[in-house]
C-alpha cells in the first residue's frame, strides 16, 4: 500500500489542513479585530469567525451588563441569531449562569461531572451547546456560545479547546473595545456635563454680573454707589501720587430734600433723585466719576483739576439744577450745596477727603453760599453731630437756648409791627452755634418738638409784654414741618395757646415744602391753628416747592420772599421781576408780603414802591436779645 494513501497519512493530512484553516481563521480574526475599536463590529466579526471555527449552527456572545445582574446577547451569527441578539436575561439564568458561577467552560463533556439530576436537566437543555468564558485582563466579560454542531456529531473536546483559544485571543480586543466604548460614553457624558456646565456658568456669570451691578451701582439712579466710588477714588489717588497731580472731590447735598421726600412720598422722591442724577450726568466727563453716596448726597471725583477749576466745575453742577423739575404735575425747585476738598492739599486718604468735603458742605449750607471749599477751621464747626446731639439734649434740660428777635417794620409807616423769634445757642466749648446747624441736629435726633414748644411758649410770653408796651402785633416763630405734622401737635399746642387772645399774638412760619404733605391732615392742622387766631406765613418763599393753587386753598395769610431774591433785586432785573410778580400774586390771593434780608436803602425803597407790606433785614436791625430789642423799639418811638 502506498504510504501516502495509508489511512493514517490521509487522516494526518486532513487534520493538518484543518489546523491550517483554523490558524488562518484565527490570524484573520486577530488582524481584523486587532485594529478595530468599534465594539459592535468586533462582536460581529467574532461571532462570524467563531461560527465558522467550530462549525456551529448558531453562535452567540452573551456579555455581562454593567449592573452585574443581567447579561445581554451582544453579538451573534447563524440561525436565529438576529432574533436573539439584544435580548437580556438574568445572570443566573440557563447555562450562562452555570458558566458565570463556575468560571468554567460548558460542553457536553461536563455532563459526566454532574449529579444525575443535574445531568438530566442540562443534557436536555444544552447537551448540544458549547460555551466558553470570555475572561478579560481585568474583568470577567461574558462568554462565546455555540449551538448545534452542523455535522450532528456534537461539539467535542477539540472544539472546546479551539473556542477557548479563540476566546482568549479575542477577549482582550473585546475588553479594549468595551473600555473604549465606555470611555466614549463617559466622554459623551462629560461633553453633556461640559455643555450643561457651560450653560450654568453663563447663568452664573449673568447673575454675578447682576450681583456685581447691584453691589456697585445704586438702584435708584443707576450711578456708582459708595463702594465703587471708593474703588475709583483709591485708583485715582494712586495715579495722582505717581504723577504728582491733584483730584477735586465735590460732595453735593440737595437742600431740604428730606422735606421734599417726606412730602412727595418716597416713590416720587426717588424719581426726583433720578432726574437730578441725569442732570449731573450731563456735566461729567469720561474720566470723572459721579456716584450716589446715599440719601440726597452725591459725590463727584474730578481728576487732574486744580482748586480753581474744581470750584468752577462745582458751580456748573449747581447751575444745571436751575431749571425746575416736574414730577407728576408738581413743579419742584431744587437747590444744592457743594463741599469741595482737593487731594492732596485737604487730605491724602479717602476718609479724610470725604469728611473734609462734608465739613465744607455743612459750611456751604450754613452760610447759604452754594459752593464752599474746605478750610481747616471747618473742623471744629462740624465736630461730630453725635456729640452735638448729646449736648443739645443737655441744653434742653438746662434751658441753654435763647431767642433773639428781629424787628419787622411796616413798609409804609416804618413802624415795628412784629418780630421774628430766632433761636440762639451758645456754649463755652462751642461758642455761638448757628441755628442752621443746631436746628438740623435737633430735627435729626427727635429733639425738635421739645425745642419748638419751648420757643412758642417763650415767644408768646414775650409777645404779650410787647403788645401792651409797644403795640407790637405779633411775634413769628419758625416751625419745623415734622413738629407741625406730628400727631400730638394739636394736643401740645392747645396747652400753650389757651385762647384766641394768645393765638392772635403769634405767627407760625412754615416752609413751602410743607404743602406737599398729605393735604387733608395739613388742612386740618392749619385750620385748627387759624381757629386759635394764629397767622400762618410761608417762609423762604420761592426756594422750595410752590403750588399757588394748593396754597390758595389753605388758610395762609402771608408770604416771606426769600432773601436770595431780595439781595440783588436792585441790580438784577430777573430777581426784581420775581419779587414784583410775587407781590402782585400774593395780593391777588389776599396774602400780605414780607421781604426778608433787606440790607440796603435802595432795596427798601424799591420794595415799598412795589407794594411790599413789611420789611425785615439787617438794614432795619439784626436779630436782638430782648433788652436790646426793647431799646431799639424805644429809640424808634422817641425818634417819631
Ligand atoms: P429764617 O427763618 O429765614 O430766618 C431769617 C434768617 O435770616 C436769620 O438767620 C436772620 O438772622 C437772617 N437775616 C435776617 N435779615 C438778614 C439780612 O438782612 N441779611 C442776611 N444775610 N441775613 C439776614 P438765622 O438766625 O441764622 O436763622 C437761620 C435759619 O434757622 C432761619 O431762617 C430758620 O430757618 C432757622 N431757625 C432759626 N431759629 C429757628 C427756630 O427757633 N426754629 C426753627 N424751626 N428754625 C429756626
Ligand atoms: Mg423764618
Ligand atoms: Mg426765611
Amino acid at each position: 500500500m502506498d504510504k501516502k494513501n495509508s489511512p493514517n497519512i490521509i487522516e494526518l493530512n486532513r487534520s493538518l489542513k484543518q489546523k491550517e484553516t483554523e490558524i488562518g481563521l484565527l490570524q484573520q480574526t486577530f488582524t481584523e479585530i486587532g485594529s478595530e475599536l468599534d465594539i459592535e463590529k468586533i462582536f460581529q466579526i467574532v461571532s462570524e469567525r467563531a461560527l465558522e471555527l467550530i462549525d456551529a449552527e448558531t453562535l452567540l456572545i452573551p456579555i455581562l451588563d454593567a449592573n452585574c445582574e443581567t447579561y445581554t446577547y451582544r453579538g451573534g451569527a447563524g440561525k436565529n441569531a438576529a432574533e436573539i441578539v439584544g435580548e437580556a436575561l438574568p445572570i443566573e439564568y440557563g447555562v450562562c449562569g452555570w458558566v458565570w458561577k463556575h468560571k468554567r467552560p460548558w460542553w457536553r463533556g461536563m455532563l459526566n461531572e454532574l449529579s444525575d439530576d443535574e445531568k438530566n436537566r442540562w443534557e436536555h437543555e444544552v447537551g448540544n451547546m458549547i460555551l466558553v468564558p470570555l475572561q478579560g485582563k481585568k474583568h470577567f466579560l461574558g462568554g462565546i456560545a455555540g449551538l448545534n454542531k452542523n455535522n450532528d456529531t456534537g461539539f467535542d473536546k477539540k472544539d472546546l479547546n479551539l473556542l477557548q483559544l479563540f476566546a482568549s485571543i479575542v477577549s482582550i480586543a473585546i475588553e479594549n473595545a468595551m473600555a473604549v466604548k465606555s470611555m466614549e460614553e463617559s466622554h459623551a457624558l462629560t461633553e453633556d456635563y461640559r455643555s450643561r456646565l457651560e450653560h450654568l456658568n453663563k447663568q452664573l456669570i449673568e447673575s454675578s454680573k447682576e450681583l456685581e451691578y447691584l453691589s456697585l451701582y445704586d438702584s435708584v439712579t443707576g450711578l456708582p454707589n459708595r463702594s465703587l466710588f471708593y474703588d475709583r477714588l483709591s485708583r485715582e489717588i494712586v495715579e495722582a501720587e505717581s504723577d504728582d497731580s491733584t483730584i477735586g472731590i465735590l460732595l453735593v447735598d440737595i437742600d431740604s430734600f428730606k422735606g421734599i421726600n417726606d412730602m412727595l412720598g418716597h416713590d416720587l422722591g426717588d424719581s426726583l433723585l433720578n432726574k437730578i442724577a441725569r442732570r449731573f450726568k450731563g456735566e461729567v466727563r469720561y474720566n470723572e466719576t459721579l456716584a450716589r453716596l446715599g440719601g440726597d448726597e452725591f459725590i463727584i471725583v474730578l481728576p487732574g483739576l486744580t482748586q480753581k477749576h474744581v470750584v468752577k466745575r462745582a458751580e456748573n453742577f449747581i447751575n444745571c439744577l436751575k431749571d425746575t423739575f416736574t414730577i407728576e404735575q408738581n413743579t419742584i425747585v431744587v437747590n444744592a450745596s457743594i463741599g469741595v476738598a482737593v487731594y492732596p492739599e485737604h487730605g491724602e486718604s479717602i476718609g479724610n477727603l470725604l469728611s473734609h468735603a462734608d465739613f465744607a458742605m455743612y459750611e456751604a449750607k450754613k452760610s447759604s453760599v452754594k459752593v464752599c471749599v474746605y478750610r481747616p477751621d471747618h473742623d471744629h464747626l462740624a465736630q461730630g453731630h453725635l456729640a452735638m446731639a448729646a449736648d443739645l439734649r443737655k441744653a434742653l434740660d438746662e434751658k441753654q437756648f435763647e431767642l433773639h428777635y428781629q424787628p419787622i417794620i411796616s413798609a409804609r409807616s416804618k413802624k415795628v409791627v412784629s418780630a421774628e423769634a430766632l433761636g440762639r445757642w451758645y456754649t463755652k466749648d462751642r461758642g455761638n452755634v448757628p441755628p442752621g446747624i443746631f436746628i438740623r441736629v435737633l430735627e435729626q435726633n427727635g429733639l425738635i418738638d421739645e425745642y419748638t414748644y419751648w420757643a412758642i411758649a417763650t415767644a408768646l410770653a414775650q409777645a404779650k409784654v410787647w403788645k401792651s408796651n409797644y403795640g407790637i402785633k405779633r411775634v413769628a416763630v419758625n416751625l419745623s414741618p415734622q413738629t407741625l405734622m406730628h400727631p400730638d401737635f394739636r394736643k401740645k399746642i392747645d396747652r400753650i395757646i389757651k385762647d384766641k387772645s394768645d393765638g392772635r399774638l403769634l405767627t407760625f412760619e412754615i416752609t413751602e415744602n410743607l404743602f406737599l404733605s398729605e393735604y387733608d391732615r395739613l388742612a386740618e392742622v392749619l385750620e385748627h391753628l387759624c381757629s386759635l387766631g394764629v397767622e400762618l406765613s410761608i417762609d423762604d418763599y420761592g426756594t422750595g416747592y410752590s403750588s399757588l393753587s394748593r396754597l390758595r386753598r389753605l388758610p395762609v395769610s402771608e408770604l416771606k420772599i426769600d432773601q436770595t431774591f431780595i439781595n440783588e433785586m436792585v441790580e438784577n432785573k430777573d430777581d426784581q421781576a420775581v419779587v414784583h410778580s410775587t407781590i402782585e400774586l400774593a395780593h391777588n390771593l389776599g396774602l400780605s408780603v414780607v421781604a426778608e434780608g433787606v440790607e440796603n436803602k435802595p432795596a427798601l425803597e424799591l420794595l415799598t414802591k412795589l407794594g411790599c407790606d413789611t420789611i425785615q433785614g439787617f438794614l432795619i436791625s439784626r436779630p436782638l436779645p430782648v433788652t436790646k430789642f426793647n431799646a431799639f423799639v424805644k429809640a424808634q418811638l422817641i425818634r417819631r
